[in-house]
């Protein structure tokens, strides 16, 4: 492409903004109102123009949403699958298209975003099965003559309020679930990288699913505080920050919904001295750094046991000078930007506080040079860290990497337990009791043996513990059709009419 002379640049930059529209009852609305800006973050420039819902326009998606869900619940349950196996056939004809549209909200790259693709289509493939997933369960003969029996039904209008971070992946695990179990939905994805919620909502239409049960409501705190209130609205799933999880979680459990939220992280990779160090180097390097520290299951703490401490981060230093760092775009990027400014600034922020605090920056990523205006900044790594430290004791999010020094594996244990976070964990170890004893005592939901980044695969489920999590059910896979259906008990007798009588007493058998 030949580069664009200074008229056509001057023209493009006074060009009317791509509005990016809500999706309500299977119609665009372009935004009125406020709006938001959205960011590419390899250049800095804004893109679009997001608009942020009213709780009036909420109201609206949820009656719409009411409506559609009816004859959603009626549609047997071969033909939702059919739906469901048609948006895997078109996500996967097209993952490469919605992969850009995400590098150029996020920033991350084009690989990456495929992986957050493939991992969403985890959890479509694993709803195709809805058939067994919503089976109930039946018992004959509880007592003479009386069976009982269990289903599952959709719990109506349900919200997924989802992060920034995976802008396709988050919605993929909760949208696909709640809409296979027979509801119908409104997706409020982030306002910084909202265009791979529209892209998914007109792939779940054209793969047949009625008009009005996959809606998109755009927005800030306004639309998420009418979503919590609106009482046509019964369940929220959110996945987020920690401080807004509990927010969720307190004010949609006071208005009587139904509510999980997942919140953020501080994982810890545990480095016994019998580990082979360079594929714990290996891992990481591709943990910690792996989307610029965006991933709620990145590692952003290294424990090294022993003496590993030091040629460990001789290893990892070496690797990271070896990173190549730049737009998402170029297929030869294996990190991108920060997703705003602020967020760079925030990162910045931890990696000058650490020297001050006592630590030692090993590699300072704001030295790393970046032509342009982009959310740039490189790989930190800083050793010494110890909790009351607040680049230990704070998620943050971004490509810094801290080592704590512990003497032995019992004292890797007490930190890591002693966290407020329980997301995910990690073990690196040769030796096969150490690493049963660690699955054993450690208080994370998700646990790696030698694996970075243990995310389940989607026939399990996905949740941490602790701040980490706030209601009782994990996301996608088996608990989320618990999540997103009731259970109804159905006692069932045929009694002759001869065998009736009046009895006052509490029934029996
Ligand atoms: P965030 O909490 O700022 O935003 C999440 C959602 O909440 C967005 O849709 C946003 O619009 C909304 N929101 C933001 N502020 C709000 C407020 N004051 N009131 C009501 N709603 C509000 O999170 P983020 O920055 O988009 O995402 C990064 C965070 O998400 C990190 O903390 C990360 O660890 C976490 N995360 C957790 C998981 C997990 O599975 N536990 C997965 C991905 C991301």
């Amino acid at each position: 492409m030949s580069t664009p002379t200074i008229a056509q640049s001057a023209a493009a930059a006074s060009a009317p903004l791509a509005q990016i529209p809500h999706v309500v009852g299977g119609r665009h609305l372009r935004p009125d109102g406020r709006r938001g800006a959205v960011f590419n973050p390899a250049t800095g420039r804004q893109t679009r123009e997001v608009g942020l819902a009213t709780a009036e326009l909420v109201h609206d998606a949820a009656l719409a949403a009411q409506a559609a869900q009816r004859g959603w619940r009626d549609t047997g349950l071969a033909k939702r699958a059919g739906v469901l196996f048609r948006v895997r056939e078109l996500i996967s004809a097209r993952a490469d298209e919605l992969a850009r549209i995400i590098t150029s909200e996020h920033g991350k790259t084009v690989a990456d975003a495929l992986g957050e693709v493939a991992r969403g289509l985890e959890n479509v493939e694993f709803c195709t099965g809805l058939m067994s997933h919503l089976k109930g369960e039946y018992s004959e003969q509880v007592a003479t003559g009386v069976d009982v029996h269990q289903v599952r039904q959709p719990i109506g209008v349900v919200a997924c309020i989802t992060p920034f971070n995976f802008p396709a992946m988050v919605p993929l695990w909760m949208v696909t679930t709640a809409i296979a179990a027979g509801n119908a939905v409104i997706l409020k994805p982030s306002e910084r990288d909202p265009s791979a919620a529209v892209w998914l909502a007109d792939v779940f239409r054209e793969a047949g699913l009625p008009d009005g049960v996959f809606n998109v409501v755009h927005g800030d705190k306004e639309a998420v505080d009418a979503i919590l209130d609106d009482p046509v609205i019964r369940a929220v799933s959110f996945v987020g920050s920690t401080p807004i999880a509990k927010y969720i979680y307190a004010r949609a459990a006071a208005n009587g919904k139904r509510v999980q939220a997942l919140g953020g992280a501080k994982n810890h990779m545990i480095v016994m001295p019998d580990a082979d160090l360079d594929a714990a180097a290996d891992a990481a390097v591709s943990a910690a750094y792996g989307s610029a520290g965006e991933r709620c299951m990145a590692v952003s703490v290294v424990v090294a046991v022993g003496g590993v401490a030091d040629p460990l981060i001789a290893k990892v230093s070496d690797r990271i000078g070896r990173l190549v760092i730049g737009d998402g775009l170029d297929p030869a990027s294996e990190m991108g930007p920060l997703i705003t400014r602020e967020a760079r600034e925030r990162v910045a922020g931890y990696v000058e506080g650490a020297a001050g605090e006592g630590a030692r920056v090993v590699v300072d990523g704001r030295a790393h040079e970046f032509e342009g205006d982009g959310f740039f900044i490189g790989a930190s790594l800083v050793d010494g860290v110890e909790p009351g430290m607040r680049v230990y004791d704070e998620e943050i999010f971004g490509p810094v990497l801290s080592v704590v020094r512990v003497a032995s594996y019992d004292e890797a244990v007490e930190l890591v337990n002693a966290n407020r976070y329980a997301n995910g964990t990690a073990v690196f170890t040769r030796d096969g009791k150490t690493a049963r004893q660690f699955e054993y005592d450690i208080e994370v939901g998700m646990v790696g043996v030698n694996v970075p980044i243990p995310v389940p695969v989607g026939s399990f489920s996905f949740g941490g513990w602790k701040d980490s999590l706030f209601g009782d059910t994990h996301m996608y896979g088996p608990e989320a059709f618990s999540f997103y259906t009731r259970r109804k008990v159905v006692t069932t007798r045929w009694p002759e009419p001869s065998e009736s009588q009046v009895s006052l007493g509490f029934p029996t058998h």
